[in-house]
């Protein structure tokens, strides 16, 4: 019988509007119940690009047929894992019209030249068009609407008022952690709610982490985001606004925000039009101005996507790997039976050949008993043979139902000693703003409904039994 990851597996691929809902029934398998069609958030798009209605997908193999032919068929393109393009960006990349009023812009999902052009358009002169960008962007100004446009054209204000819109998020609260970390969370026009974090850091540099989606498909079974499924991708003026709403909010507590991480809520890749164009216009020189060193975009190994991403983009990559064998990876990153270890390592050990001075960070959540051997050392020295890299050994951060337990301190230290010893760039990263849900995989709120967690390897069911 096909397990429950399995079947989820099968299921992964979503349209860009549609959700992930599992509820688990009174037995052991999951199915999906008429009740869950109240759990879906409405979303309104431009009519010009409506999407399919939202969709619940069974997780049980016998009901996919009958599904398929109902609700799911009319909803969603083929789900499989038998295309190279099940991840690819699922078409909103260029939505820059307000979801709720298809007749406004969203300012802030333009890259500099498509508001150049629209200004133009409308007649006037390209230095309004960087005005306007300045304003939104640069100067410690970060305007959220109109009144804040000083200088510009009179003429030119009455047009945005009209026809664009400056806001994309509205802020719903700011949670303060004991080591200063701020959890930002943002409501969305749909509802939704999203996370961003604050992190500052001593040595004079302060990140600020955002969210790409609502909750994420990937499911790795160590993140507490992953619980929630995919809800939607962010477009990118949502994307950019947390970047923008932090510097503003926080600036002057904080100190300048200086780099930015793709580490929030979802698999950034997953979306990558948006993120691409998102992150384009955080490292515009006249706008936000972060350094593209600064500003790194995380995967958890979407090999098509990845290799787009290092042609198109000059930002720095990360790495989520988390496992040193396919059987350890296949179990917490299902991600993995799709593109495995070796074609992962095997791409970026080719792309970068092309990239000069670039080195890609690989993440490694340590997992007591799980990922953390000396013998996972050894082999993880093996693996980064050959590709341009710095580590980071994280420590992994317990939510509600995880199933692991963080490797202990000596035991991290000793790891990466090992690796330091071999030559590699190896750093540890402690916990940050845990205590407010708000450290690396504690972000979002899955709900009743959650995603399924997968099978146990028989030889980890003992050390995962031990953190219960
Ligand atoms: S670790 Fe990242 S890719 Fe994996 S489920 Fe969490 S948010 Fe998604």
């Amino acid at each position: 019988m096909e397990t429950m990851g399995c079947i989820w597996m099968r299921r992964l691929r979503l349209g860009t509007n549609s959700l992930l809902l599992m509820k688990p029934s009174s037995t052991s398998s999951l199915t999906v119940t008429s009740s869950t069609t109240t759990a879906i958030p409405s979303i309104s798009f431009p009519s010009s690009k409506a999407p399919p209605p939202p969709t619940l997908i069974s997780l049980v193999s016998s009901h996919r047929r009958s599904l398929s032919n109902t609700a799911c068929s009319s909803a969603l393109p083929a789900i499989s894992f038998d295309h190279d393009d099940d991840f690819s960006d699922a078409g909103d990349g260029g939505r820059i019209r307000n979801p709720k009023n298809g007749s406004k812009l969203l300012l802030k999902g333009m890259r500099y030249t498509e508001l150049e052009k629209w200004v133009q358009s409308r007649g006037y002169r390209p230095g309004q068009a960087l005005m306007l960008w300045k304003r939104l962007y640069g100067n410690d100004i970060w305007a959220h609407c109109i009144d804040e446009l000083e200088g510009l054209n009179k003429d030119f204000k009455k047009l945005l008022s009209e026809h664009a819109e400056f806001k994309a998020l509205s802020l719903k609260e700011v949670l303060t952690a004991a080591d200063g970390t701020r959890k930002i969370l943002f409501t969305l026009e749909d509802g939704l709610v999203i996370e961003t974090v604050v992190i500052p850091c001593h040595r004079g540099r302060t990140t600020v982490c955002v969210s790409s989606q609502v909750g994420c498909a990937m499911n790795c079974q160590f993140c507490y985001t992953g619980r929630m499924g995919l809800r939607r991708h962010l477009t990118a003026a949502e994307i950019v606004e947390q970047a923008v709403y932090a510097r503003r909010l926080l600036s002057s507590e904080v100190g300048s925000i200086t780099n930015v991480v793709f580490m929030g809520m979802g698999e950034p890749l997953h979306n990558i039009e948006n993120v691409i164009k998102a992150a384009d216009i955080m490292v515009h020189e006249q706008g936000l101005h972060f350094s593209p060193r600064k500003v790194t975009v995380s995967t958890s190994g979407l090999v098509p996507q990845l290799k787009r991403f290092l042609h198109e983009s000059n930002c720095a990559l990360a790495v989520s790997l988390n496992a040193t064998t396919d059987e350890v990876r296949n179990w917490i990153m299902p991600i993995n039976r799709k593109y495995n270890l070796g074609l992962l390592l095997g791409t970026l050990r080719e792309e970068l050949c092309f990239k000069n001075n670039y080195k890609v960070l690989f993440e490694y959540v340590m997992l007591a008993g799980v990922n953390d051997s000396i013998e996972d050392a050894k082999r993880l020295i093996d693996l980064v043979q050959g590709i341009p890299c710095k580590i980071n050994l994280i420590s992994f951060n317990p939510h509600s139902g995880s199933q692991f337990r963080p490797t202990r301190e000596e035991k991290m230290i000793e790891f990466r000693n090992v690796l330091a010893e071999a030559g590699c760039v190896v750093f540890l990263r402690s916990s940050r703003g845990d205590d407010q849900m708000a450290a690396c995989g504690q972000l979002g709120k899955p709900g009743e409904i959650q995603a399924p967690l997968l099978r146990i390897p028989a030889q980890f069911q003992m050390a995962v039994k031990a953190s219960a």
